[in-house]
Parts: structure tokens; sequence; C-alpha cells
């Protein structure tokens, strides 16, 4: 059972994630401990776990990870609150910020600046943003069988809803699929993202990118919601209920950036998810 002692009444604080200890057909707050700052203080992450009444596997939702990328924040508690346990085959754990100190700042980056989606799985010994990103691995996400991790575009920069996922590997390829965002991106995962690790530990894994950091933006929030439970029940985890169908995706077998080696003021003439030749 639990070693660790109740903050309240309804949040367990605890040590890692232990799936197998939580009870079944509930869900769970609890608060996980990672780190301690300058004065001593406990640093915890939220999360809330539903364990559904029949077992199943593990699929964990992360948000956050960029502490400006808010998108992701209300999609997680939204899906949460609309699970019934008695009904869930499996367990789905959200973790709506992955980034306590990046969200308080409204900042990307972890507080020594360090952008911890470029040094997964962190290092035990390393040093603070190594060690928060060691602890978030081995602590919680290396808890999970599956893992979408929500995002949205930078500072400065704009989204549409887009998936990156490896195609070329057909669970990621279908998880990305059911999801039917605006574009697909096939993106084999690079080494030291959340999305990398998780999938070179056996998770299959997506990102979810939605829309812009900053701000909240309702219609991108409830699409992304859909498209999440419509993979939830593929999978057999939730009871079959219709979803919305939106238009198939548009499918990209890369990306790139396009610079300009002129000053000055850029209008970029098409709209956002406009094909062009
Ligand atoms: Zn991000």
């Amino acid at each position: 059972m639990f070693s660790s002692s109740y903050l309240d009444r309804n949040i367990l604080c605890v040590d890692s994630l232990n799936v197998e200890e939580l009870p079944m057909g509930c869900k769970t707050r609890l608060l996980v401990g990672l780190v301690h700052d300058g004065l001593g203080r406990a640093m915890r992450i939220p999360v809330i776990a539903v364990r559904g009444a029949r077992p199943g596997p593990v699929f964990g939702i992360t948000a956050a990870l960029h502490g400006n990328e808010l998108n992701g924040i209300p999609v997680v508690h939204r899906l949460i609150d609309s699970i019934s346990p008695e009904t869930l085959r499996g367990t789905l754990v959200a973790v709506p910020v992955l980034n306590i100190p990046g969200l308080v700042r409204h900042e990307r980056e972890f507080r020594d600046s360090t952008d911890l989606n470029h040094i997964m799985p962190g290092v035990a010994d390393g040093n603070e943003s190594q060690v928060y990103a060691y602890r978030l691995t081995s602590r919680v996400v290396g808890a999970f069988n599956y893992l979408a991790d929500l995002h949205t575009a930078s500072f400065g920069r704009i989204n549409t809803l887009y998936v990156r996922a490896d195609l070329d590997e057909p669970t990621t390829a279908r998880m990305a699929m059911l999801q039917r965002p605006t574009i697909i991106l096939h993106n084999p995962p690079r080494d030291h993202t959340l999305r990398g690790w998780a999938s070179a530990e056996g998770a299959p894994a997506i990102t979810i990118e939605i829309g812009d950091p900053h701000v909240f933006q309702p219609k991108k929030v409830r699409r992304t919601l859909s498209g999440l439970r419509a993979l939830l029940t593929q999978m057999k985890m939730l009871p079959r209920r219709a979803h919305p169908t939106p238009p198939p995706p548009v499918l990209c077998e890369a990306s790139r950036w396009i610079y300009t080696d002129r000053g000055g003021l850029l209008r970029v003439n098409p709209e956002l998810g406009e094909l062009v030749e």
C-alpha cells in the first residue's frame, strides 16, 4: 500500500506512480514528489489517474512539458471529467502540467532555461533540470503503456491541430489517424524527446500539437478531446459511442523551415493550413 501521507482528504502524496496500488473503479488524485527547491520545499506534480473496473492498458496523457503551452491542460481535465471509471477498461493517467516552474513563469523552458523536451530521460545525478526530467520519466511516465503528449506551437508561432508520429510504426500510425487532426506529420521521434524516450521504452507515443501558445483555444481543445475519445474507444478502453468525424487529415512526409536572408517585416499570404503549390 501507499507508504506516503495524505496531504488532504482528496489528494494523495506519493513518491512515484504505481498503478497497481490504485483502487479499481475510482478516480484518484495524486501529487508525485519530484524535487525540492532552494528552501527545501517539495515540488510535486499533479496526476489524476482513473483506474477502470476492468483490467487493461495504462494510457498516459501529458500536457505543458513546455510551460507556456496551455491548450492541453483543459483537454486533460475535460477528458478526465467525462470518464466513468465503471465503464473504463484499463487505466487513464493524466498529467495536466509536466513543467511546473515553466507554467508558473509563463515560459517554455524549465527554470534553468533548459528545454525539458531535449533532455529526456534526464540524468539521475545530473543538474536540476536533468534530475527533474529523470524523475518525471522514472516516477510517472515510465508507468505508461501508451502516451499522447500534448503541445502547441512555440512562442511567436501558430499551428493547426497536427500530430507528430512515426508513420512507419503501425501502432503510432493508427493512433495518429484516429486522432483525426488537420495534419499528420511523419516524424520518427528524435532522441531526448519525451515521445522518443517513451517509444524507445516500448510505449507507442504521439505528440499532439494543439494550436498556439499562451492561449486557450476552445475549438481546438474540443477537437483534440474528441480525437482522444475516438482513440480510446478504438482501443476498447471506453465504451463504443458515436464520435464526430472531422475531414481526413493531410499526411506530410516531412517538414522544413523556409528562411529569408532579407530583413524587414514578413507578410505570409496563405492562411494557416491552406494547401499551396
Ligand atoms: Zn511544446
